[in-house]
């Protein structure tokens, strides 16, 4: 990791650059270099259905997708992509089609000379998964690296020849044994396993290439890009990427995820294209991708941020580790980040005004229930809380009102750091001092003030570069030793909740993701309800994986394998688990991928038939092919004889 940490990972930590990567010729919308970063996505329906997939695949392009992938499971599959495309063309649509192929080199053959772009998974171009670990000597590691080539290499000449493209898309989940049993399930072991296609690549001349490096997880996800990164740039190899966090899941979850680890990479310059991958129709993940992506059409223009390299960081990129800091109060050290809302702008808070933040009051019991997603401090301003509050909720008043309430219990002070070096009086447990990083300076010559260890400070930014405005200070915190929990503060306007759901995970989620951050504080204009923005907070750091509040689903998006109702199936395992703190789900259309690809799900539901489900507990095979009207419930007993059921009545306290 020494030496990795001395290269870069992208051009700039504080002055927002694109990454130039080579152009790459994918039909008539090219991909790289100073091209705009493309939008794409990927159909749903039967391969063999050409109207079905013709039509699902004109809802995509109208929707703004430039590139549509289909699956290729066979042969068969691969030679009607010809009809799909010959379909679409008399419709007058040329966006690109690319072939995605699992296993079946045979049809990745077939396909390459339909098709503008193939994609392979490196994992299981020509491995199958076992499952088994097995020792290799140097030179039996050659020997299989000889038997890809071969496999591989009359793939690479047909895209030569034809001038079609290739994706080497790596998935965490579906990393070959031989990966494995080298480099672990490891980011490392994804970077690895696409270098070893690319070199073959490249020792014929074929450059017409684009990587990927996708994960469920966004902290291996982004991991694996800037590593990916930082090797090819050792190698002088500068291909583009596309970016995804696969198997996100739906809805909220699954935006939140997709923004945290694509929009990570982006605010860094790093992406050619993207994928959003929901469990929902193809054309809603469009809009999605195109607001990640439309962020940074001027973002160049930014405040200026004091330049550092990305040598000099005091922290690794390329593995998670939480900044150090000091305990105040139940912030810092191994306390999770605690979640903040703003209620500054109401006209008064009453009971009823906790309901959306995971408190209800039970009038006949006189009693607060919680919920999974109370948050833990109200900032309520200049306001005054006349009532007696839920015993686990803090306030936050500003100083000036503090000062004139400092007497209650669990009520703090905010302070700018001005009032906070004037103020006749502080709180001896808690302080909040906001601060910004054109106060950098003033905190490090006062540094001291952190010593009686009661403040916590909250970061805030105006900068249109915000999150590495917040970063660079962070870095600097680190570089002086200073162990103050930090708040990650993020002020939003005009936004809707679809736009505000996706530059906070953005924003916020790359700061986690690197592990920053003991707080999280999403200030709007008061025209976002509270209950959205509450979750919208625990839902990042759950993305993150910093703290987990709910049942996490890895659910896969669907294509021409899934043999269910992905999205009805979901949605009816979601109600009836969704109360399961803690616990991953993996919900997968078919066998093939399926039980790869769900990574590190404590429990798998994977369709292994028509009509019929496999379940599992974590990579092992519980119960084979059972009928799909008994499998929801069938998975709930499979996790209760796991002791990890608990009833939805059992969590209200
Ligand atoms: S796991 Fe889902 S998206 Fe992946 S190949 Fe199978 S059905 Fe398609």
């Amino acid at each position: 990791m020494e030496n990795l940490l001395k290269s870069t990972y992208c051009t700039s930590l504080t002055q927002y650059t694109r990454r130039i990567s080579r152009e790459v010729f994918i039909g008539d919308v090219p991909l790289g270099a100073h091209h705009p970063i493309r939008v794409q996505s990927m159909t749903t329906t039967d391969t063999m259905d050409t109207i079905a997939t013709v039509e699902q695949s004109i809802r995509m392009i109208d929707a703004g997708c430039e590139y549509v992938r289909i699956t290729a499971p066979s042969i068969n599959e691969a030679k009607n992509l010809e009809n799909i495309k010959k379909e679409l063309r008399a419709r007058g649509y040329n966006t690109p089609l690319v072939a995605d192929i699992h296993f079946t080199p045979n049809a990745a053959e077939v396909a390459a000379r339909i098709v503008e772009k193939v994609r392979i998974n490196p994992g299981n171009f020509a491995d199958r998964k076992k499952f088994e670990l097995h020792d290799y000597t140097d030179a039996s590691y050659v020997e299989e690296l000889e038997r890809i080539r071969d496999r591989f290499i009359p793939l690479v000449k047909i895209c030569k020849e034809y001038g079609t493209a290739m994706r080497i898309g790596t998935n965490h989940g579906s990393l070959s044994d031989r990966i494995m049993s080298r480099y672990g399930d490891s980011a490392i072991g994804m970077v690895e396993s696409a270098l070893e296609f690319l070199r073959i690549c490249e020792s014929e001349g074929f450059k017409n290439i684009v990587l990927s490096m996708k994960s469920s997880n966004p902290q291996v996800m982004v991991q694996a890009y800037r590593l990916l990164i930082n090797k090819m740039d050792a190698e002088n190899m500068h291909y583009p990427l596309h970016l995804g966090v696969t198997e996100a899941g739906e809805g909220e979850d699954g935006r939140i995820k997709s923004a945290a680890g694509i929009g990570t990479l982006l605010e860094d310059g790093i992406g050619d294209t993207v994928r959003v991958s929901l469990t929902e129709d193809p054309e809603f993940e469009i809009p999605v991708a195109r607001e990640l992506v439309s962020r940074y059409n001027n973002r160049m223009n930014h405040g200026n941020i004091p330049p550092i390299t990305t040598d000099s960081i005091p922290y690794s990129p390329f593995s998670y580790e939480r900044r150090l800091s000091y305990e105040v109060a139940n912030f810092g050290a191994h306390n999770v980040p605690r979640v903040i809302a703003d209620y500054s702008k109401h006209d008064k808070i009453t009971a009823a005004s906790l309901f959306p933040i995971g408190y209800l009051y039970s009038v006949p019991t006189d009693k607060w229930n919680l919920t999974d997603l109370a948050c833990d401090y109200v900032y309520a301003g200049s306001n005054t809380i006349d009532f007696e509050i839920p015993g686990t909720l803090s306030l936050i008043y500003d100083a000036s009102n503090w000062m004139k309430n400092h007497d209650k219990d669990r009520l703090f002070p905010l302070f700018t750091l001005d009032q906070f070096f004037n103020a006749e009086k502080i709180s001896d447990s808690l302080n909040f001092i906001s601060v910004s990083i054109d106060q950098v300076n003033l905190l490090i010559e006062n540094k001291q003030i952190f010593n009686a260890g009661n403040i916590v400070l909250i970061l805030t930014t105006a900068n249109k570069h915000a999150m590495a405005e917040q970063r660079r200070l962070f870095i600097e915190l680190m570089n002086q030793h200073i162990k103050v929990p930090v708040i990650i503060k993020q002020t939003y306007s005009s936004l809707n909740s679809d736009q505000l759901q996706l530059h906070a995970s953005t924003d916020v989620g790359a700061l986690l993701l690197d592990g920053f951050g003991d707080g999280i504080w999403i200030d709007t204009d008061g025209k976002i309800s509270p209950q959205i923005i509450n979750s919208l907070q625990f839902g990042i750091l759950q993305a993150a994986r910093t703290r987990i509040s709910k049942t996490e689903y890895i659910s896969c998006p669907s294509c021409g394998r899934t043999l269910f109702d992905l999205q009805e199936t979901t949605a009816r395992i979601r109600s009836r688990t969704d109360h399961l703190k803690g616990i991953k789900i993996g919900i997968m259309g078919c066998i093939v991928n399926g039980p790869g690809e769900m990574a590190d799900a404590d429990y798998g539901y994977v369709g292994s038939g028509p009509g019929k489900i496999t379940l599992y507990k974590g990579r092992e095979v519980v119960t084979k092919s059972i009928n799909t009207d008994i499998a929801v419930d069938a998975l709930i007993e499979l996790i209760k004889a796991n002791g990890d059921w608990v009833e939805k009545e059992e969590l209200v306290s």
